[in-house]
């Protein structure tokens, strides 16, 4: 038996089309049967999810809605429940078992510098003038054509505005040890971590209580009390830290593109198919992977890697099965 966790990116929940419901019931299905290789090679799953799409549908929401506007925690809280739901539904008994879904918050440090400095941007597009209206922080990025998904271009597309938001470091889930103790009970996956978790801070400069050492054996790690912030945490970040609290062996991102490649985009772009943590963060280091994607992919695999002795794997979901016997994807491995 493995014990994988399998972190699923925008494109696993919605593809293109309006995201309906419909839309993103129907990718699930597919995002289902694609994850079957892993239940026959006897991958016990649990699975993180993104929530771009479906935080960028609730902002519009708030920013139409009369009174004052849902906080973006709660919003991220709101989108964790909606995709875990649609995925227990549609994956229903395939992967071993009825899915739970754990509604997961992230502790964060109130000092992290990405509070200084927001740079993640989430909801919709605007133009100039209206971006200059809003009363919050916004940045110019390259709109990519024909993208339902919320995503950006890293060039090319139309310049347009959009919010922008901390995405501070993940330093520790409060619900680690429940998470653990629900994968270990063998009944089916467990959904957690969505959208990279719902940000939170010790309450009134606190500190959280116990602190949440996964490894206590069972001290209540979210003792304490919580305040949630204004903030989006990435879910590769947070993957790499479900992870560790459930002993994966296995970390596994899938996405859009079936590997991550070395001059990516360039007519010399190639497949980096095995690299240690070392390798790819001197590949890192040499901007290889912008922070806004790829980035934090290679950074939760080279720290998983390293620090577990487990092996990471980039793959898109429908090249799995070659992905899984090395013939596609990126596989990092411990020294
Ligand atoms: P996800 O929702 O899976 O997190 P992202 O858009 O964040 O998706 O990351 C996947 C994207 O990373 C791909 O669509 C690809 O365009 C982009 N990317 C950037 N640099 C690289 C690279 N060096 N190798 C492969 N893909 C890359
Ligand atoms: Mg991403």
């Amino acid at each position: 038996m493995s014990d994988t966790v399998v972190a699923l990116g925008g494109n696993a929940i919605l593809e293109s089309g309006e995201g309906t419901v419909a839309d993103q019931r129907a990718r699930i299905r597919e995002t289902r049967d694609a994850l079957a290789p892993l239940v026959e090679r006897g991958h016990d799953l649990t699975l993180t999810h993104g929530n771009g799409p479906q935080v960028g549908h609730r902002l519009l929401a708030e920013e139409a809605a009369e009174g004052d506007p849902e906080p973006l925690d709660v919003l991220v809280a709101e989108t964790q429940a909606q995709v875990g739901y649609l995925l227990a539904g549609e994956f229903g008994d395939a992967l071993g078992g009825r899915p739970t879904a754990v509604v997961t918050r992230v502790r964060v440090d109130p000092d992290d510098s990405a509070f200084e400095n927001p740079q993640k941007p989430v909801g919709p597009y605007y133009s100039a003038e209206e971006a200059a209206a809003k009363p919050f922080e916004t940045t110019a990025v390259h709109r990519s054509s024909g993208s339902a998904d919320g995503r950006d271009d890293a060039a090319g597309g139309a310049t347009a505005h959009r919010r922008v938001v901390p995405s501070p470091e993940p330093e520790e889930l409060l619900e680690a040890d429940r998470i653990r103790r629900l994968a270990d009970d063998d009944g089916g996956p467990v959904i957690c971590g969505g959208g990279g978790g719902v940000p939170v801070v010790p309450a009134d400069g606190g500190d959280g209580g116990d602190g949440g050492d996964s490894d206590d054996g069972g001290t209540a790690p979210d003792a304490g009390a919580y305040d949630g912030v204004a903030a989006v945490v990435d879910k590769d970040r947070t993957s790499r830290l479900v992870a560790e609290a459930v002993g994966a062996d296995t970390l596994l991102f899938l996405t859009d593109v079936d590997a991550a490649y070395l001059d990516y985009g360039t007519p010399d772009q190639r497949r980096l198919a095995e690299a240690t943590p070392a390798e790819v963060r001197e590949h890192a280091a040499d901007d290889q992977f912008p922070a806004g994607s790829m980035g934090p992919k290679i950074d939760a695999c080279a720290t998983f890697a390293g620090e577990t002795g487990g092996e990471a794997l980039i793959a898109a979901p429908d090249r799995l099965a070659e992905a899984l016997d090395g013939d596609s994807g990126t596989r990092i491995v411990p020294e």
